[in-house]
């Protein structure tokens, strides 16, 4: 049965995961594509990248909003790829990106918030991360990093931080990139196979998915418990590269256009100005 296809602008909206109820991920959701087919999405795709770059334009010479975008994934869930195939649509100048890894001495011995918030974006510019405060919720739980005292506190201060950031004029958009795991095999495999992929094998990777059923319960908590009506979760079928980049310049692309850009009023009169 072909599925009824849902329109481009109510997206968002059908993957938006409601605040307050108990979200699950479920395997064949990976790959739904609601009715889309590849040909139409990659056109569709590029118009809303070149939206996106007229967007960021804007948003940066207003330089009263900005935009945090967190991506989280399991390993091969294509964060990687997300980059540099939708943000490519940004100016460099005006948007930045973090990997956050396993936390350095440094950042130990601070509290989990303090590294994410020196890379916030300012005003004007975009932010993306690639992994984040979540990781707190997701890896340091699974694998027992904290007592559980400790990160089962972190769900309310995630919250917390993440209003503050709104209320100070942040979009908090917040993707979840969803591969099923038979998904994950394919793309492990591809990595070992191609001497171009195989530096971003991670024998590690492997304990993770061995694990899997930890994580799918972790991701459901964090996905449950901080998707807020300010900072929703967006949940992206991600087996497939070309629906997953569709729905994530979509969503990028109304997230941009609900602000109330303007260009900055200039302080001189442009017409009684002469360049000689
Ligand atoms: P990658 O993104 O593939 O380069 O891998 C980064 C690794 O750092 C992943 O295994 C993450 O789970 C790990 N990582 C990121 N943040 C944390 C954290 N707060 N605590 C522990 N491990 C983390
Ligand atoms: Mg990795």
């Amino acid at each position: 049965m072909a599925a009824r296809r849902i329109a481009r602008r109510d997206l968002p909206d059908a993957l938006r995961v409601a605040p307050g109820t108990r979200f699950r991920l479920r395997d064949p959701e990976a790959s739904r594509t609601f009715g889309w087919a590849r040909e139409e999405v990659e056109l569709a795709t590029r118009e809303n990248l070149a939206r996106l770059s007229e967007l960021q334009y804007k948003m940066f010479a207003d330089g009263r909003f900005s935009m945090l975008v967190v991506l989280q994934a399991i390993d091969g869930g294509g964060k990687d790829s997300t980059i540099r195939r939708v943000f490519s649509a940004f100016n460099p100048q005006g948007c930045s990106v973090t990997a956050f890894k396993v936390p350095s001495e440094e950042e130990r011995r601070h509290d989990f918030l303090w590294r994410i918030h020196r890379r916030v974006p300012a005003r004007g510019e975009v932010a993306v991360f690639n992994r984040s405060h979540y990781e707190d919720v997701l890896v340091v739980r699974v694998e027992n990093l904290v007592p559980e005292a400790v990160w089962s506190r972190r769900y309310a201060q995630i919250n917390d931080f993440e209003s503050m950031l709104v209320a100070n004029d942040t979009r908090v958009v917040k993707v979840f990139l969803q591969i099923s795991r038979e998904e994950q095999k394919r793309r492990f495999e591809e990595r070992l196979a191609e001497r171009s992929k195989q530096w971003k094998f991670d024998p590690g990777d492997l304990d993770k998915r061995a694990r899997w059923d930890d994580y799918r319960v972790a991701f459901e908590a964090a996905l449950s418990r901080c998707s807020t009506e300010s900072a929703p979760w967006y949940a992206i079928p991600a087996d497939r590269k070309w629906f997953r980049d569709f729905a994530v310049s979509q969503l990028l692309r109304q997230e941009l256009e609900r602000l109330p850009l303007r260009w900055p009023k200039p302080a001189f009169d442009a017409r009684g100005i002469r360049i000689v």
